[in-house]
């Protein structure tokens, strides 16, 4: 098990087949103002690689979005919406299809309104992750051990964490309306980005 970390690509061959856990670090919660610095992907073997994007590139990273785009992996993330609309507004592609351990978690977890990562890690997994360097420079020159270690977390149980919430989907019967709302997300990223990033155009108002 191990954290490698790549400059603006995802060497070819890096990942092994499959379904993969995707999370990005950006500069901030504005899509289109703060700009993706991280990607980190990991495809469940224990291995994490964190692809590095500097300022003022262009993210051509032809591996990487090869791998995103490929309508073979399912993609997991936690609060896809986000992840999707930036890897969207930067890469250019549309990393489906997406399975949300946010939103499987909603679905199927009624009895709590603790949907973050850290409480949904300790509650399936029984192991703790740190927050403490989500807020921190994502944008700088070069990522310390502790960012580095962070970023890793973030996609390091999603593998196990989708198993889990595979099966309590289908005991509560609740897969189908987990998978029409998978199907929309690319959607909802779209919106964000186009405008709609407050609204819910679903409510009567
Ligand atoms: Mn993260």
């Amino acid at each position: 098990m191990a954290v490698y970390l790549h400059e603006e690509d995802l060497p070819e061959g890096a990942l092994g087949p499959g379904t993969v856990a995707v999370d990005t670090e950006t500069l901030g919660l504005v899509t289109t103002r703060d700009r993706l610095c991280l990607l980190q992907i990991s495809d469940g073997s224990g291995d994490e690689h964190l692809v590095r994007f500097g300022p003022d590139r262009l993210y051509t990273a032809p591996n990487l979005s090869a791998v995103l785009a490929d309508p073979a992996r399912i993609k997991l993330f936690h609060f896809a919406r986000f992840d999707l609309a930036a890897i969207h507004h930067y890469l250019g592609v549309m990393a489906a299809p997406v399975f949300c351990t946010k939103i499987a978690s909603k679905l199927v977890r009624t009895y709590t309104d603790r949907h973050g990562l850290k409480d949904l890690v300790r509650e399936l997994l029984g192991k703790e992750i740190s927050k403490q360097q989500q807020s921190s420079d994502w944008g700088a020159p070069s990522l310390s051990e502790a960012q580095q270690d962070y970023a890793a977390s973030d996609v390091r149980y999603l593998h196990a964490m989708h198993a889990i919430l595979v099966e309590r989907l289908a005991r509560e019967g609740r897969t189908e309306h987990a998978a029409a709302c998978f199907e929309f997300l690319p959607t909802r990223a779209l919106l964000d980005i186009a405008g709609w990033a407050d609204r819910d155009i679903f409510s009567h108002e």
